[in-house]
């Protein structure tokens, strides 16, 4: 099967994994989408990286969260699993996404990857030396492998995720001594505002959930 352009995505896999060019499209759409924004706001972080220069790097997180956090929530306004991310280099921002699980239909499509897919693109290489990665939920498994893979110098995220947080909570793969890359990392940033919208997020699902079940429809809560 074939990918984006007619040419295969992954040529060493087993393609028929892409057998839905479609969601290539919107995927690669929504990265390029992401670019542009990413490009117009360059003044902006170039002002944030004067501002950087004034600031502690407690407010510099915080600041990022909360780029995060607008992220995370356009994720639950589209039904998404509310997570965002937001990846810095050099005061740049370099990467911006939120989940896309659903809408792509991709299991792959969490923020940290399709943001890490962005900032490779915007540097032109796959190693994300130096770039730090904020995300308003701890990293699953996946994305603490990818966030390795990538060379990432930092990761900041809020939540954490004891059920199956890949960088501290459940496997420690940020900082794994049997892998050839370690990343720095700091947790709690903004945490409660990055728990509340996940709770609210599964609270509002669940009561959705209740309300089909009893016929109604409606969204219990
Ligand atoms: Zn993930």
């Amino acid at each position: 099967m074939r990918g984006v352009n007619g040419r295969c995505a992954f040529a060493s896999l087993d393609c028929t994994a892409y057998a839905r060019p479609n969601l290539w499209a919107a995927r690669w759409m929504a990265m390029v989408a992401g670019a542009l924004e990413l490009a117009s706001g360059a003044a902006h972080c170039v002002a944030m990286k004067d501002a950087a220069e004034r600031c502690d790097s407690g407010a510099m997180d915080e600041h990022y969260m909360r780029r995060a956090l607008v992220e995370a929530r356009a994720a639950a306004a589209a039904g998404e699993v509310p997570v965002g991310a937001v990846i810095v280099h050099e005061g740049r921002l370099i990467g911006r996404a939120h989940n896309q699980v659903e809408r792509l239909r991709d299991p792959t499509a969490h923020a940290e990857i399709l943001a890490i897919t962005q900032a490779a693109a915007a540097l032109g290489d796959w190693r994300l030396t130096g770039a730090a990665v904020y995300v308003t939920k701890e990293p699953c498994a996946m994305c603490a492998g990818a966030l390795v893979l990538a060379r990432v110098a930092r990761v900041v995220w809020g939540a954490d995720d004891p059920q199956r947080g890949g960088a501290v909570s459940k496997f420690r793969i940020l900082d794994h001594g049997d892998l050839n890359h370690r990343c720095q990392y700091a947790r709690g940033v903004l945490a409660a505002e990055c728990l509340d919208l996940l709770r609210n997020f599964f609270r509002e699902q669940r009561g959705r959930e209740r309300g089909l079940a009893s016929g109604r429809g409606g969204v219990v809560v």
